[in-house]
Formats: C-alpha cells, structure tokens, sequence
C-alpha cells in the first residue's frame, strides 16, 4: 500500500466519483492513498449530472476545473420548472448573471465520464487499483480488513468506504440498513444534438412537472448531447443499478399526452437506463474504528436537488482537512469529520425525500397553490447554505 513518509496507509474501496475526489484531496493534503475499484476500467455509463457551484469551487482548488469545463456546460438558467401539458413556464433562474456573483463559480452540467476524468487527473495513476472487487470487510477490533477476491487480504490504518449506494464497508460499520421501495424509478437517456429539438439545447436545466412525473433535461459534452432524466412510477421494477436498461418506448408510454416537444426529444433519445430510486434513511452514525464512509455508500439520496455527487465531492474534501488537523490521531480525524458532514448531509438526504411528493402531485388545488410558490421562490438565494459551503471554512469553525 501508499503511504507518503510517516503518514498512514489510507485504503479508498470504491474509484466513483466519491473515491476519486476523496483521493485527490488527500493528495492535496499531502497523503497518499490506494483506491480499489472493481472495474475494469474507470467508467460512468452515459448519464449527465449538474455540478452547482459549491461542487465547481471545489474542482477548482483541485486545479481541475479548466479540464473539467473543456467538456461541461455552463448553465445560464437554472431549475426551469415548467408544466407538463403545454410547457408554461412555472419559474427559472438566471444563473448567468447571479451565480458567480452570489457563489463565486457557475453551475454546469456535464457527462459524469467528464467529471470522473477531470478528478481521476487529480490522483497519481499508481494509485488506482482497477478489477479489484472486494468481497468482504471484516473487523479485528477497531481493525477494518478487506478481503478482495483475488485472496488479497488488506489492513490500512484508515479504511474509506466510497463504494456506493450497495457499500459493502456500511454493512461493516453499522450492520444491515432497511431500502424501502420509494415506487420511483428514473430513466436516464442521452439524446444527440442533432436529434434533439431546439429548445432542449439551451443551455438550461430544464425540469417538466406533471401528476405522477417529473423529467429533466440539460445539454452535455460539449453540447454534442442532451442528458434527460425522467422520473415515473416504478411498477414492478426495483432495480437499484447504474447498467439495467429500458426502452425508449416504456420511456414514451410514461409520458404520452405530455407537451409534444418532450415527446419528440424523448423519441429522440437512445436506449435509457433505467434505476428505481430505494428510500434509505440517514444513518444515526457512519464511523467504526478506523473505518468510515462517504458519497452514496454514507448518504445516498434521491437525485432532486442535484446534490449526491456534490456531498461526495465535499465529504472528501472535509475528510482530507480533518486527517491534516489531527495527523497523529485519525480517529479523532474521523470523528470529526462525520460530526461536520451528517448534520449537513442527512439535511439534504431529507429535502431531497420531500419533493418526490411535491414533484408528482396530480393536478388539483394543491399542484396549484404548489405552482403559485413555485413562481414566486428564488432557490438559488433560499438554497444559499447548499451552495456557499466552503469545507476549509467549516473545518476551521469546528476548531
Ligand atoms: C438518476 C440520478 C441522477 C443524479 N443526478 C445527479 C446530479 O445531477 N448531481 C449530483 O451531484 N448528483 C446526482 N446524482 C447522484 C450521484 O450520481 C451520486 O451521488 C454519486 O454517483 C455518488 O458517488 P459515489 O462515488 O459515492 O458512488 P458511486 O458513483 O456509486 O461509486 C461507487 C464505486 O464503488 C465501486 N464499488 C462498489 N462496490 C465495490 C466493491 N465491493 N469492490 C470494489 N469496488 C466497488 C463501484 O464500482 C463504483 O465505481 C444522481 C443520481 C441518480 C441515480
């Protein structure tokens, strides 16, 4: 294993998004780390993601965020809610002009490969450990271990579980935790530019709301496609997984009679994956000697504010701050470490929870009155504590 002079053996199980972040701000921090990752390669399946600012400023101090903008798209509206039927415009906001001002970066939207490039760029390539798949973590006191299934057994002075919404390393370090079926699954599709109709490649986060759905769309890639997700009642799907595929026309079925422009980029789109969103409350702890979690193996939530990647983003960039304030003493490191982030976290996990109700009302008087606070609330200022998060400056507070 890693290890920089006299620092400690820092194993990351998990090379997503989480892992990777977590890597590269240890780095920056001065630590070396290993990341065990199960794939082959280092890859995200065709799905986009909005990275708002409080994620953006963080890629810049990794000294990422030039590569990763080469390749995103910078928003200029933001949270366009607009009605299923006819597309009325229900409220927007003008990222153009007040997101740097109000939180010093853009909002952007991206293809995840693209951001898991920019942050793999980060982290020294002898340090990511491809096909690696660990099939248990054990404890031998507060020693966490990890069995890989090559036979390789591995004890790191710190173990960081960043593998997913299915981590093994939780099941270690809290015991077994209850999923409900939420009954929502999400399609997610990509649509090539020159397929997709004119007003899905401005460059906005569009988001259609109609009784029982939702649907989003943003350009990606160098504006080469636009990224649809859609949410829709999940039948007897209950598949929690970033490779199980539907097809355009069950996509189409769940939004017949919709405005005719979203049925032709749907129509437009290649074959979607599909992903039934589990419901998991927020964890009462995520330490366990020297092991403990970060991004959806600590939090995972549903995907309604666009958070989940950035909470992954910050755990690792608190984690790294909280190792370098108490370099003799991890424990104490990680200690700390989940007191600032499960507060936050658990905070966002339970906003994004309610709005899978208020997204999908029928219409009715309570869709109505939900439309009318729609027109009138300004969620780039009301979500303020989302975006201005700085993890130096809440390290520092915590002092
Ligand atoms: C439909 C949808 C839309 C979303 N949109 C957004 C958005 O717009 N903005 C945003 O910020 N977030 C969004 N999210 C959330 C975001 O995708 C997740 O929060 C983020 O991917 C979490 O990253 P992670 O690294 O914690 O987990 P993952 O990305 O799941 O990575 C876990 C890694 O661990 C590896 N692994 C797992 N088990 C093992 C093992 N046993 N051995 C070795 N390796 C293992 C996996 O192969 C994987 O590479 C969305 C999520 C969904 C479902």
């Amino acid at each position: 294993m890693t290890r920089t002079e006299d620092g400690p053996r820092i194993a990351i199980l998990g090379g997503g998004i989480g892992g990777l972040a977590a890597a590269a701000f240890l780095r920056e921090q001065g630590f070396g780390s290993d990341v065990y990752e199960q794939a082959a390669a280092l890859t995200e399946v065709g799905a986009g993601l909005v990275i708002a600012p409080n994620a953006a400023r963080l890629l810049r101090r990794l000294g990422v965020l030039d590569r990763f903008v080469g390749r995103a798209v910078r928003m200029e509206t933001g949270w366009e809610f607009r009605r299923w039927e006819n597309g009325a415009v229900l409220s927007a906001e003008n990222l153009a002009e007040a997101c740097v001002r109000l939180y010093g970066e853009h909002t952007y939207a991206a293809h995840r490969a693209d951001l898991l490039d920019a942050l793999r760029s980060a982290v020294p390539a002898h340090s990511v450990h491809l096909g690696r798949r660990c099939v248990a973590v054990d404890f031998e006191g507060d020693q966490a271990v990890l069995r890989f299934e090559d036979g390789e057994t591995v004890r790191p002075d710190i173990l960081i579980g960043a593998d997913g919404v299915h981590s093994r390393v939780r099941g270690a370090v809290v015991g077994p935790t209850h999923a409900r079926e939420s009954g929502i699954c999400a399609f997610r599709a990509l649509v090539p530019a020159d397929k997709a109709p004119d007003f899905a490649k401005r460059r906005a986060q569009t988001l259609w709301i109609g009784p029982e759905h939702h649907l989003v769309h943003y350009p990606v890639s160098g504006e080469e496609y636009v990224n649809l997700v859609a949410f829709a009642p999940a039948g007897a799907n209950s598949v929690e997984s970033w490779t199980a595929t539907a097809t355009v026309e069950a996509l189409l079925d769940e939004f017949a009679g919709w405005d005719p422009r979203l049925v032709e980029l749907i129509t437009a789109a290649d074959t979607p994956g599909r992903w039934a969103l589990l419901d998991r409350e927020p964890l009462g702890h995520w330490n366990r000697g020297n092991a403990t979690l970060l991004g959806d193996a600590a939090h995972p939530m549903f995907p309604f504010f666009a958070q989940g990647a950035a909470q992954a983003i910050e755990d690792g960039a608190v984690l790294a701050l909280c190792l370098a304030a108490h370099p003799d003493n991890p424990i104490a490191a990680l200690g700390r470490y989940e007191d600032l982030r499960r507060p936050r976290t658990a905070r966002l996990q339970e906003m994004s929870h309610g709005r899978s109700r208020i997204n999908h009302l029928p219409d009715g008087p309570e869709q109505q009155a939900r439309d009318l606070e729609y027109s009138q609330a300004d969620p780039l200022r009301a979500n303020g504590w989302i975006y201005e998060y700085d993890p130096e400056v809440a390290v520092s507070a915590s002092a």
